[in-house]
Parts: C-alpha cells; structure tokens; sequence
C-alpha cells in the first residue's frame, strides 16, 4: 500500500522545491523557446559570426550572365536561388541575393563587369571583423523600365556566410550550463 500523502502545511523544502519548478518551466518553455525561434533564421560573417542577413530577407533574382544556378535551403527558408559567377581575374563565387543586410559598402562604385545588366556595384564588408561579404548593386539611373526590378540589392558570398541553424546542429552545450 502507498504511504499517505502529506496534506500538511508547506515545509520549507516544499517552498523551495515549488519556486525552483517554476523557474525551470519558465526557461525551458517560455524564454528559451521564444529567443530560439527568433534568431533561427539569420545567416552569420564565417568569420566573427556577426548576424549578416535574415533568411527571410533573401530574394531570388536570376542574371542571365550566371554559370549556373541552383536551389537550396537556407536558414529554413527553400528555394533560395543560388547562382554561380566568374570574375575577371578567373575566381568563382556562388551568391545568394537579398533586399537588406548589414554590411558596409565601400566609397569606390564599380559599372563595368557587372553579374547584373543595368546595375552597378560597391564591394562590401562585414561591419564587425572586414571580412568581405559581397556587393551592393543600384540600377543604373538611366533606366527607365525596371519591370518591377528592385532598385537596390545586396549579392552575398555564400563561403563567407554561416547558416545558424546549421552552426546550432554542430554545437552542443554540456546540460550542467542550463542550456
Ligand atoms: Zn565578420
């Protein structure tokens, strides 16, 4: 037979053991979980792990002048179109194409050789550690039909850039830090 339950007034280990309880459920369901939903989709610098871009963020926009181009999931977000491209000097890059990313654009603007007709380019950098990200492009003021083209863009070097969601797979915390 069960030993009866002890209906009696709260002892002091009860106090505590309720307090610690709460506590617990507190992190482990509400901030924990909320903060994790929050930065799951940011694509990070490689290099310091500086937050570059949202996944949400990205765009797919197809240059005709792209060796060739492919899809895939990045920071849960399909069908991002990735496109690969060459450069003068012979060195290939794959990008990924997005509305917004926080990089620093250099003062030098650049209209020859571009990957995107009717727009030209400014290298950019990452605003924590240099590393190079990738460049910004702005339509050419001359144009006149844009086709419901964006006016500003960023092209983004998928090397230099870290899926988090990715990065939280390879990472594991011991349970003794609470995480
Ligand atoms: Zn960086």
């Amino acid at each position: 037979m069960a030993a009866p339950i002890n209906r009696g007034p709260l002892s002091t280990s009860n106090v505590f053991y309720y307090v610690f309880t709460l506590i617990s459920l507190y992190f482990s369901l509400d901030v924990v979980g909320t903060v994790a939903d929050d930065i799951t989709d940011f694509l990070l610098c490689r290099k310091c792990g500086h937050e570059i871009v949202r996944a949400s963020q990205l765009i797919n926009f197809p240059s005709k002048v792209a060796l060739k181009q492919r899809n895939s999931t990045l920071g849960g977000v399909p069908e991002i179109l990735i496109q690969q491209f060459k450069n003068p000097h012979g060195a290939h890059f794959e990008i990924i194409t997005t509305i917004k990313a926080d990089v620093i654009e250099d003062l030098q603007k650049y209209s020859d050789d571009t990957w995107f007709p009717n727009y030209s380019w400014w290298i950019t950098t990452c605003p924590h550690c240099g590393q190079h990200t990738g460049w910004t492009y702005r339509i050419n003021s001359k144009v006149t039909s844009t086709d419901g083209q964006p006016e500003e863009f960023y092209g983004l070097v998928l090397d230099n850039l870290l899926d988090l969601q990715e990065a939280e797979s390879l990472i594991h915390f011991p349970k003794a830090y609470g995480f």
